[in-house]
């Protein structure tokens, strides 16, 4: 089935001033009960790391593990999970960084890549890029290389998909939205 952008965004759903006002969230709840919008969004992604030599996806808390779940099984990869504070059992690293209001913090476990790897990191939405440059901070500090962050969706006017190139990482997004 070939990728139709006018169909995905159709079925992406913006719930405007939540979780605060003034925010646009972008749902991709929608797209999971939607077979057609499913499989085109997994297809196109897949399709295009079949050829790439990645040799693990590293999947963001929480919408980020759906996509890269179905990546990682088409592609036959493993998976490995950045998750948020406090969720991974066993030896982990985190990584600190700032959001629109506070801090957060995001944790990976010490074995889940190492030198040599090359790593697609993988998100449902990128906003300002915090979240994947501390992923990408934590998947450097365990010595491995990343390939490309890659998401359904970007916020072009937040800069993330900027900061994150800036940073040496390409950007791979389907989807983009002007405005916050
Ligand atoms: P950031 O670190 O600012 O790039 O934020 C990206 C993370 O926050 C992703 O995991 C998204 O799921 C979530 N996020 C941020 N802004 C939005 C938004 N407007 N709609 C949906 N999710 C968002």
């Amino acid at each position: 089935m070939s990728y139709d952008e006018c169909y995905v965004k159709s079925v992406v759903r913006t719930i405007h001033d939540w979780p605060e006002p003034g925010i646009a969230f972008r749902d991709v709840t929608p797209i999971f009960k939607d077979p057609k919008a499913l499989r085109m969004v997994s297809d196109a992604l897949t399709t295009r790391y079949i050829d790439s030599g990645i040799t693990h996806i590293a999947c963001i808390d929480a919408r980020g593990f759906l996509l890269g779940s179905i990546m990682a099984y088409a592609l036959n990869l493993p998976l490995v999970l950045v998750r948020k504070k406090g969720k991974l059992p066993g030896e982990t690293i985190c990584q600190d960084y700032t959001l629109e209001y506070g801090t957060s913090t995001v944790e990976m476990q010490i074995d889940a890549v190492s030198e040599g790897d090359n790593v697609l990191i993988f998100d449902d939405l990128i906003a300002t890029g915090g979240t994947v440059l501390a992923a990408a901070t934590l998947i450097r500090k365990l010595g491995a290389q990343i390939y490309e962050a890659a998401a359904l969706i970007d916020l072009p006017d937040l800069n993330g998909s900027t900061r994150i190139s800036e940073a040496d990482i390409p950007v791979f997004t389907l989807l983009a939205y002007e405005g916050l």
